[in-house]
């Protein structure tokens, strides 16, 4: 039997992590961990809870619920992953919104909220038997894991297969409001202070742009063949 490895995604935003990441644990029967889906929830909370707008942001009243906050993942077997849970209500369709997307990278410049969120993180993945998909997974979560693909494509090929995907699950988006999304979450991700989006330097770079979900997926299978 092949020995269980810790498969790190990381990348920008909208460049097929998930997807990739949700296929590929399937087919080695490996966990897989959405960590956008977990700062996603936070940022939910925050709007319910009044800690965030479009131009404040209670940074420390944000801080000071941490303790309130758990998430969980439950898997959904009609959909073949897991789903996450904040405070015990699934919150999957929710945390898709452009609502959400908006804030999300604000409120994961927090160091507080990261701390919290990495910790999980790393129990989560402890037993290896996992494909993470993230940000800082193969920087920070898991900087020995076995593989670390760094996943890049042009931005407006990622624009168009995100509206695609939100305008499939029934979201009334535009092109320009998703590119724009991308772009403020890109720049935000790869310069704030604590645990910046950057490739890690043993992370192999997967551009995209021109390759279907197969093509690419059979790319990547070759590469945990080399490892496992
Ligand atoms: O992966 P997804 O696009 O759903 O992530 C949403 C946001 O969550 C990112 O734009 C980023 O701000 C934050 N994030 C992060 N670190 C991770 C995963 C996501 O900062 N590991």
């Amino acid at each position: 039997m092949n020995k269980k490895i810790t498969i790190a995604i990381d990348g920008f935003s909208s460049t097929g992590k998930s997807t990739i990441a949700k296929k590929l644990a399937r087919h080695l029967n490996y966990i897989y961990v959405d960590t956008g889906a977990m700062y996603r929830a936070v940022a939910l909370y925050a709007l319910e809870n009044g800690l965030i707008t479009a131009t404040d942001f209670d940074h420390e009243g944000l801080v000071s619920h941490l303790p309130d906050i758990t998430l969980k993942f439950i898997y959904n077997p009609a959909l073949a992953h897991s789903e996450v849970y904040l405070n015990g209500i699934n919150v999957e369709g929710k945390i898709r919104s452009m609502e959400v997307s908006n804030v999300v990278s604000r409120v994961a410049a927090v160091p507080e909220v990261r701390e919290k969120l990495v910790e999980q993180q790393r129990f989560m993945g402890r037993d290896k038997g996992v494909v993470m998909d993230g940000r800082d997974i193969g920087t920070v979560v898991f900087p020995d894991a076995e593989l670390k693909l760094f996943m890049n494509a042009g931005a407006k090929a990622r624009a168009e297969r995100r509206t695609a995907e939100l305008k499939a699950e029934g979201r009334e988006v535009t092109y320009e409001d998703v590119l724009r999304n991308i772009e403020e979450r890109d720049y935000i991700d790869a310069n704030r202070k604590d645990s910046p989006l950057q490739k890690a330097p043993d992370a192999i770079d997967i551009e995209n742009t021109d390759l279907t979900i197969e093509g690419l997926f059979d790319k990547i299978l070759k590469l945990v063949d080399d490892v496992m």
